[in-house]
């Protein structure tokens, strides 16, 4: 298979004439060949233009037909072999055995959704039976069905190369839902973007479908994004990202003439509640899991634990002191870019300089590409008074909070953001306090869990990965799981149609 830094617009390759770019090694910030090519707002234009082209017959694609697709991409993206993973180690610094989990992950995410596709449960139909002779008004005939939203633009994620990029959960659920895609590519991963949008367009063209199914395009700054979430054509946004990203395409998308839905997933520092018994009894094992799902993938999981709340005392004590004597020997891990391992770094500092916090341990220092994990602790009542100690530090540093009692760790619950993950550890005797706080929790997050951390999200039916903003521009949502499928469709009622009028499936 061939890199060669092209555009894939609706079933062609063309060379981008706005700008060059290279894809950087992580580990070491060496470009990496080839050159990629940034598109022009004419490139954005005829893929729009193709994308919207082709949601009039895609939308109408039958469940098997769009279910074999989904399918076919997967099978595309199998086909590829050790070239994708041998680009995606060295574009992100990701271990081999985590990207091959990664693309196990995105071929199982399409056949599950086209496993949702043919049992098309999500077209939510509805029948509701008119009555002529209903006094004083007669009942009319109602029926209802879910309809493909229209042409999304999805923006590939940094920290899932392959998961949530080219052809990860967004694209997926956005394929399954009926509408065309059209990616642009994350500059961290160009290569990783060509090889796995060269596997789809392949999968558009074996299966038969229209060209402007699927375009991927590059970009050397921000304006093709930008001119994508503007364009008319273009119906709604799938992003994972930065808070500053993911707002300034909400604003864009708010100021259109007809303003569309941006599914944003943003900033999460998911909380872990530390309940006193519990954390009396298994001080060690809960340290050691902490430790470990602290700087699982560098910290740079959207479900890295960021923020631990618990009561002050000796087992508190116990469990900082053991973290102290794990750090240490924490070995630096590359980052996903330059850039995100020096924004890593300022966030660390950050925490470091200020006045309420102190440092309890870090992990072993490495090179400017690398991340070094860190801990830190403060007080509730800091907490509190600096809304600044909220913001997420993307990598692998957490906050230890100290409450005086549970009294303060409710308000500090209160007075955080919204979050994709909160985890509960708690033993018997804690169920009681456990209990009264989750109602405040299912207002906090989208995903409860109890004696674990949530660094692993399942990809199922019952997954909810979203939560209140910040953490999704769109709590109702979720961008992992069948319900994702949701976000790119809209309901249609048909009131009083003939037989021959109404859409098959509602016939
Ligand atoms: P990012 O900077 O928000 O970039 C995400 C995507 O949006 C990229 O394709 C980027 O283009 C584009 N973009 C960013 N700002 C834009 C703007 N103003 N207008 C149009 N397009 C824009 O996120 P990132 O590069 O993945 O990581 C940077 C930071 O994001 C991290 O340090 C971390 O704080 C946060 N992050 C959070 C999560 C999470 O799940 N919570 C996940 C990943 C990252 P380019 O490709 O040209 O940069």
């Amino acid at each position: 298979m061939t890199i060669n830094g092209s555009l894939l617009v609706a079933g062609t390759e063309k060379r981008g004439s706005n700008g060059d770019f290279y894809g950087i090694e992580a580990a070491t910030g060496r470009s990496l060949l080839v050159s990629f090519g940034g598109a022009s707002p004419d490139d954005v234009e005829a893929a729009s233009a193709q994308a919207w082209e082709a949601f009039a017959c895609y939308r109408e694609t039958d469940l098997e037909s769009r279910a074999a697709f989904l399918e076919r991409i997967a099978s595309e993206i199998e086909a590829i072999g050790d070239e994708l993973i041998v680009r995606a180690m060295s574009e992100t610094g990701l271990p081999r055995g985590r990207l091959e989990g990664e693309r196990n992950r995105t071929t199982g995410q399409l056949r599950l959704f086209a496993k949702e596709v043919r049992a098309g449960r999500f077209q939510e139909l509805r029948f509701d039976e008119g009555d002529p002779s209903r006094k004083p008004v007669p009942k009319p005939d109602l029926r209802l069905r879910n309809v493909p939203i229209g042409p999304v633009a999805v923006f590939g994620a940094s920290n899932f190369p392959l998961a949530f990029s080219v052809a990860g959960g967004d694209t997926a659920s956005a394929l399954a839902a009926g509408c065309p895609v059209v990616v642009k590519a994350h500059s961290a991963h160009p290569g990783t973007s060509e090889l796995v949008g060269r596997a789809v367009q392949r999968a558009v063209a074996a299966c038969r479908l229209h060209p402007g199914t699927f375009s991927l395009l590059f970009d050397t700054g921000f304006e093709v994004g930008q001119k994508l979430v503007a364009d008319h054509r273009i119906r709604a946004v799938g992003f994972t990202g930065s808070r500053r990203g993911g707002t300034a395409l909400m604003d864009i998308a708010s100021k259109r003439r007809q303003p569309i839905p941006v599914y944003a997933e943003m900033s999460s520092i998911n909380p872990v509640i530390l309940f006193p018994n519990a954390l009396e009894r298994d001080v060690e094992s809960i340290a050691s899991a902490f430790v470990s799902s602290l700087i699982l993938g560098a910290g740079q999981f959207c479900t890295n634990p960021g923020l631990l709340l618990a009561v002050d005392g000796e087992a508190l004590d116990a469990f900082v002191a053991r973290t102290a004597e794990l750090l240490p020997e924490v070995a630096p891990q590359a980052m996903l870019t330059p850039s995100i391992a020096r924004a890593f770094c300022e966030g660390v500092e950050r925490l470091r300089a200020h006045r309420e916090v102190r440092a309890i341990a870090s992990g072993k220092p490495g090179s400017e590409f690398e991340g070094t994990a860190a801990l830190f602790e403060t007080t509730a009542s800091a907490l509190l008074e600096h809304h600044e100690l909220q913001d997420e530090v993307f990598g692998a540093a957490g906050l230890v909070v100290r409450c005086r009692d549970l009294g303060e760790l409710e308000a500090v619950i209160d007075a955080l953001e919204g979050q994709l993950t909160v985890a509960l550890f708690v033993s018997d005797d804690d169920e009681a306090d456990a209990r009264r706080l989750v109602p405040k929790l299912e207002i906090l997050a989208g995903r409860l869990l109890v004696n674990g951390f949530g660094t692993g999200v399942e990809v199922s039916p019952a997954m909810v990965h979203g939560g209140p903003y910040p953490a999704t521009a769109d709590g109702r949502s979720t961008s992992v799981g069948t319900l994702a499928i949701y976000r790119f469709l809209r309901p249609v009622s048909y009131q009083d149609f003939s037989s021959t009028l109404l859409p098959g499936v509602l016939r």
